[in-house]
């Protein structure tokens, strides 16, 4: 029996009946929701930092220092860069991916912040999605904030330049060390605002700012949705912690959801 085929009906209901009675409810997603899609995660087993190590912590003043150093190493990427470009490059949406716009599209889920940056969520057509890590699929310009499509940037001089307000073009995922976008921030405070119900799916919330928004919506008052595979700090937060892999707890809680709302 796998892990999520031991959560007993009863708290798949349980949960699906908080889902249901909000009036607001969010998602939060991290790296093990795109586990099962490939995508290795950074931290713990099967991590890429716990192969290679961890990277430098100041990603965006080695950037500010020398933007073409940074970007030829962007292009001819070595060590975990390389391994995550190509699995990134071959990852599909999982059912868990697919399960969080069911509930969008049925009107359940307002909106999602994703600390992923793997462009998932995108491809499998989320639509109210807040990318607070950035997208790896495009590109920032670090003074007006622009994003651009990677493949539509021309790269005959690096760094390249905005073609709007000629800043420096960085990747739109965030560096260590980097402010999260204003744009970005601005949005997760205004939906986190609204939330009386978070949904917090394959991550254990523990990097700030993204840490920030369930501490939020439950000081308010309002519920928490764990799921996840390990115990986390936000589970004796959590009103229900769903233990075991959002690719199958995600679908089981839609069904549920489905068959209250006949
Ligand atoms: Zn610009």
């Amino acid at each position: 029996m796998s892990q999520a085929a031991s959560i007993p009906d009863e708290a798949i209901h349980q949960a699906a009946s908080l889902l249901l009675s909000a009036t607001h409810v969010m998602a939060l997603t991290g790296a093990g929701i795109s586990v099962e899609s490939g995508i290795p995660p950074f931290r713990g087993p099967g991590g890429l930092w716990t192969k290679y190590g961890e990277p430098p912590m100041n990603g965006y003043e080695r950037f500010l220092a020398d933007p073409q150093k940074a970007w030829q190493e962007r292009l001819s990427p070595s060590g975990p860069t390389k391994e995550m470009w190509s699995r990134l490059e071959v990852a599909e949406p999982n059912p868990g991916h697919q399960a969080l716009v069911e509930l969008e599209n049925m009107g359940v889920l307002r909106s999602m912040i994703s600390q992923n940056v793997d462009n998932l969520h995108r491809r499998a057509g989320q639509r109210q999605l807040i990318e607070i890590h950035g997208n790896y699929t495009l590109i920032r310009c670090i003074e007006c904030t622009t994003r651009f499509p990677a493949s539509e940037v021309p790269l005959h001089t690096l760094p390249p330049e905005c073609p709007r307000c000629h800043g420096i073009l960085k990747s739109d995922t965030v560096a260590f060390g980097e402010p999260i976008p204003q744009d970005v921030l601005e949005q997760c405070y205004s939906q986190t605002q609204l939330c009386d119900c978070m949904l917090v799916a394959g991550t254990s919330a523990t990097v700030y700012p993204a840490a920030a928004f369930p501490l939020a919506v439950r000081e308010k008052g309002g519920q928490l949705i764990e799921v996840n595979l390990y115990e986390s700090e936000l589970s004796p937060l959590s009103s229900l912690s769903l233990r075991g892999p959002s690719a199958e707890v995600l679908p089981r809680l839609v069904d549920k959801v489905k068959e209250l709302r006949v």
